[in-house]
């Protein structure tokens, strides 16, 4: 927890604080301001469903005085003109530190032209970038989206998800203490359907960047087009396969899949929500996953003897269970879980279905929470074809001590990262992002940067080469 809680912060449990909150404003140009309507939204604790604080409410108005502070520290400041290596940004994240790593080692490159010609490439940033995140991973997200932007030289208009404006704020105080210069880093609260519209159909931004839902990715790139055409990338949503083949050892492949598809309650894009086990260790495989869930200790999550703590919001808590109606009304076989924990908060009991047809709602839709669905399969070309059947093509996992097996599969799944006997690892210098649905574009590694950068050509002829 943040130095800057400790005070007046109030105690639950024997040692751990509520934090004050201190930032709730819009963060435009370098202050925090409340947004021109002076409206506010409600953001809750999904421990309790209570509001915890009130959050400046930004509109198309806050939006064009974010942008209108990006285009001038764009066009007019020294950010985008700075040597990479100017940028000390000090903090201990890994992520700032692997593109601030980065931010001096951006070059184009030199071209060999025809007779009497020169050439190269300048790699320059895009621009005025709008970045919109979800709820899931607040802080994660935020660095994701923000470092390779700011690293390229670009300018940041950033939307927080509705559900989690806190932490955006906070680090937009930390990038100033930090000596961002103003205007170069802006954070606007408010909803998708008015702030993010906002950003997205504005003429002065010049990318956008989202991380979200396939549904609204769909409508983001159709304001992208009817706007100024800027280019967007899209980290979308998910239904990813895990196969374990026979081989596998039993206690292993259950301790991955589990954490695969329960790790954050489930809300992760990634889950290993559809589990594919091949038919010689599926009985055994089955019996451990279910012990496993038992095991699980839901509740509130400042509590150290839990494991999993509350779905983020009503919204989703309710989603997740009419889910679960619509895996037992259609015949899925509900091994465990299902039920909501307590009377208060969003706590849902990790839930494991099997007996799942490839066609039931819950094996083709994204749940975004703690429900497993349990296949078997026979042969690995059946399995790598039922992997398939998806329109989600975020991530897959693979265990297996086959080297050969694990080879066919991974060069047959259609997924844009594959964990072979590990999932849900993550690594800045790992592309990631999707296949299909899921969206395109790359989240970490050096190709996330070029994301933030446009190319160049310089051509210029070579007079009185004595080459030629
Ligand atoms: P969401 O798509 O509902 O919202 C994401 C963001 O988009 C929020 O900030 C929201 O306010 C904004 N938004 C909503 N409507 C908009 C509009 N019309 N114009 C502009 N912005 C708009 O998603 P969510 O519920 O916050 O998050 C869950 C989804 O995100 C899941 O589908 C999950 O798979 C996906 N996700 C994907 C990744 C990935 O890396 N691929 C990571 C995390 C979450």
């Amino acid at each position: 927890m943040a130095n800057h809680c400790d005070e007046n912060s109030n105690l639950i449990g024997s040692s751990l604080k509520i934090p004050t909150i201190k930032f709730t404003k819009l963060f435009i140009n370098g202050e925090f301001v409340d947004s021109i309507s002076g409206k506010t939204f409600d953001t809750f604790d999904p421990r309790t469903g209570e509001v915890i604080a009130k959050v400046s409410l930004g509109d198309a108005e806050d939006v064009n005085l974010a942008v209108k502070a990006a285009r001038d520290a764009f066009d007019h400041g020294p950010w985008p003109r700075m040597s990479g290596s100017v940028i000390d940004i000090a903090t201990a994240s890994r992520t700032l530190r692997y593109y601030a790593g980065a931010a001096d080692k951006i070059h184009g490159t030199l071209l060999k032209l025809s007779k009497g010609l020169q050439g190269y490439t300048l790699k320059e940033p895009i621009g005025v970038v709008g970045s919109i995140i979800p709820w899931n991973f607040p802080t994660a997200m935020f660095f994701m989206k923000t470092a390779p932007a700011l690293a390229a030289g670009c300018t940041i208009i950033l939307k927080p998800a509705e559900q989690t404006p806190l932490s955006a704020l906070y680090y937009a105080h930390l990038a100033k203490l930090a000596g961002v210069p103003d205007g170069v880093l802006n954070v606007v609260n408010g909803y998708g359907c008015t702030t993010g519209a906002a950003i997205t159909s504005h003429m002065d931004i010049d990318k956008v960047t989202f991380t979200g839902s396939t549904e609204v990715g769909r409508k983001i790139m159709m304001a992208a087009a009817a706007s100024n055409l800027k280019p967007v990338s899209l980290e979308l949503g998910g239904k990813s396969p895990l196969l374990i083949f026979d081989d596998a050892d039993v206690d292993q492949a259950a301790d991955i899949a589990f954490r695969g598809m329960f790790f954050n309650k489930g809300e992760i894009c990634v889950a290993s929500s559809r589990v594919f086990v091949q038919e010689g260790i599926y009985e055994k495989l089955e019996k451990k996953l279910v012990e496993r869930a038992k095991a699980t200790v839901v509740g509130d999550p400042f509590d150290p003897k839990v494991h999993q703590g509350p779905q983020t919001d009503k919204k989703q808590f309710e989603k997740i269970l009419s889910y679960i109606e619509k895996g037992k009304t259609e015949g899925a076989t509900l091994l465990v879980g299902s039920n909501r924990v307590g009377q208060k908060g969003y706590y849902i009991e990790p839930t494991i279905f099997a007996d799942v047809k490839d066609g039931m709602t819950i094996a083709k839709e994204e749940i975004f929470g703690p429900v497993m669905c349990l296949m078997k399969f026979k042969t690995m070309e059946e399995g790598i074809k039922r992997a398939n059947s998806t329109t989600y093509g975020l991530a897959a996992g693979i265990i297996t001590k086959n080297l050969n097996v694990a080879n066919t599969v991974l060069r047959s799944i259609r997924a844009g990262v594959i964990w072979i006997n590990c999932y849900t690892v993550f690594d800045m210098d790992c592309p990631y992002g999707g296949y299909k649905m899921s969206g395109f574009g790359r989240d970490f590694g050096l190709e996330a940067l070029d994301q933030y950068l446009q190319i160049k050509s310089v051509v210029t002829p070579v007079l009185n080469s004595p080459w030629y």
